[in-house]
């Protein structure tokens, strides 16, 4: 469509240099055709050139000093998307592959990520390319001391709520929620998610995004007739979302056989998960080490991906980019039924194009793993309320929202008469119509 052309072809001369960026837009606007068919009075209205603009971006230096006293300067950044439908919500990711392409895809696709848990959240995203990898406690508090010293005049409970994302997990949301605290003089907890429980946290937010993830799936195979039970699964990733995924999937009787981290992985008949939990959560370890702790299971170094293992699920929850058509290919020839993001884009848009095209069910980040921050914003409400859920409160309300978003999807398909079962086009379309439709009640901001 000339329109969308026009658009994505604007923006790859502007942003030339960021090529994350311009592989989510060109995901989420070449799929949304139908939207803009519809409407054809939304070109005049420049909608599109609204939507893939941000509306802030924030960028500044995290100068901290290290034990042994030698200091380092880092980036820090806030993108502030799109509030049309409520404050800017996304986590913060520091991981040295951190810059402003990264941080634009991941703040444009949250906005209709957060549209589709049909709670009252805008969209954006934030980090560093600092690496918490190696470094000790002080080191990352002092970090997050400093990275706070300057963004905390940005955000507010109802302005901006960050929360976690790659390398920030409750240690760096303490810290961070430390120094807002001290700096403004006030206990605002609603100003971050992701707490820990004794401060203002939700009970479930941190398996909430790896739950959602399978409660996802399950709903998907059961419009589908699939039974989940006896099926095999491999989950990349050995972080919050990888973690809480394998649990929930094996509660569902599904055979985890593998999971991996950013060096290698580990194959197993049935993987020990208290033994990754102690890896990854209190050692903050290698799966090297996954053998030796489990007393079962290998070891490989390199992606999972390339493992031709055989298993009918595969979630990828690491990072984006991971599987490309190669990777695609093996997937689907190993006998995967079914794909679900529980990362941002790990599946690139050969690899998604090829899924479709062969029929797998395929579930995007987006609407997949939108039960983290949908969980966020639960936590938002219980600060306001001054009250907090107990953990089968959260985790009911979470299956409902997953459940409702699954809904979302497959009324678009029908609404729109997709051809065929298209996740990726439903998802991108029902979360962008309302961002499109509180945008336009709001006047041409
Ligand atoms: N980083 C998570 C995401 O990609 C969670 C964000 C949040 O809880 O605000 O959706």
């Amino acid at each position: 469509m000339k329109y969308i052309e026009r658009v994505l072809e604007e923006i790859k001369q502007k942003d030339k240099d960021q090529p994350e960026f311009n592989q989510a837009l060109e995901e989420v606007l070449k799929s949304v055709e139908v939207i803009f068919k519809k409407h054809p009075e939304y070109e005049k209205m420049a909608i599109l050139e609204r939507l893939v603009e941000p509306e802030r971006i924030i960028q500044f230096k995290v100068p901290w000093t290290d034990d042994k006293g030698v200091a380092h300067v880092n980036r820090g950044f806030r993108v502030q998307y799109n509030s049309a439908l409520g404050p800017y919500k996304g986590g913060l990711r520091f991981h040295p592959t951190v810059n402003l392409s990264v941080l634009k895809f991941l703040g444009f696709e949250q906005i209709f990520k957060n549209s589709l848990t049909t709670l009252p959240i805008g969209g954006g995203k934030g980090g560093s390319d600092f690496d918490p990898k190696g470094k000790s406690d002080s080191e990352v508090m002092r970090f997050c001391q400093s990275f706070m010293t300057e963004l905390y005049r940005h955000i507010g409970p109802d302005v901006d709520v960050p929360a976690g994302d790659m390398g920030v997990g409750g240690r760096e949301i303490g810290y961070l929620y430390g120094q807002y605290r001290r700096i403004r003089g006030i206990s605002e907890r609603g100003v971050l998610t992701g707490k820990g429980i004794g401060y203002g946290g939700s009970l479930a937010r941190k398996e909430a995004t790896g739950y959602g993830l399978v409660y996802f799936l399950l709903e998907m195979l059961k419009a589908n007739n699939i039974e989940p039970a006896g099926l095999n699964a491999i989950v990349s990733g050995s972080g919050n979302v990888a973690i809480y995924a394998v649990e929930k999937a094996m509660q569902h009787g599904i055979h985890v056989i593998a999971m991996s981290d950013s060096r290698g992985y580990i194959v197993d008949e049935k993987i020990d998960l208290k033994a990754v939990k102690k890896i990854k959560e209190e050692l903050r370890g290698s799966l090297k080490d996954y053998p030796k702790l489990a007393k079962h299971g290998q070891y490989f170094e390199g992606s999972v991906y390339d493992a031709k293992l055989k298993a009918e699920i595969v979630l990828p929850c690491a990072t984006q980019n991971e599987i490309d058509i190669k990777r695609a290919k093996a997937i689907v020839a190993n006998g995967c039924i079914a794909v679900a993001e529980g990362a941002n884009m790990p599946d690139n848009n050969d690899a998604i194009a090829y899924y479709l095209e062969k029929g797998i069910l395929f579930a995007p980040g987006k609407a997949a793993n939108a039960g983290g921050v949908a969980t966020s914003a639960l936590e938002m409400s219980q600060n306001s309320m001054r009250y907090s859920w107990t953990f089968e409160e959260v985790d009911e309300k979470l299956q409902d929202i997953m459940k409702q978003i699954h809904e979302q999807c497959t009324d678009a398909m029908k609404k729109y008469r997709l051809d065929k079962i298209n996740y990726v086009a439903a998802a991108n379309i029902a979360g962008m119509q309302k961002v499109i439709d509180a945008m336009i009640a709001q006047g041409d901001y």
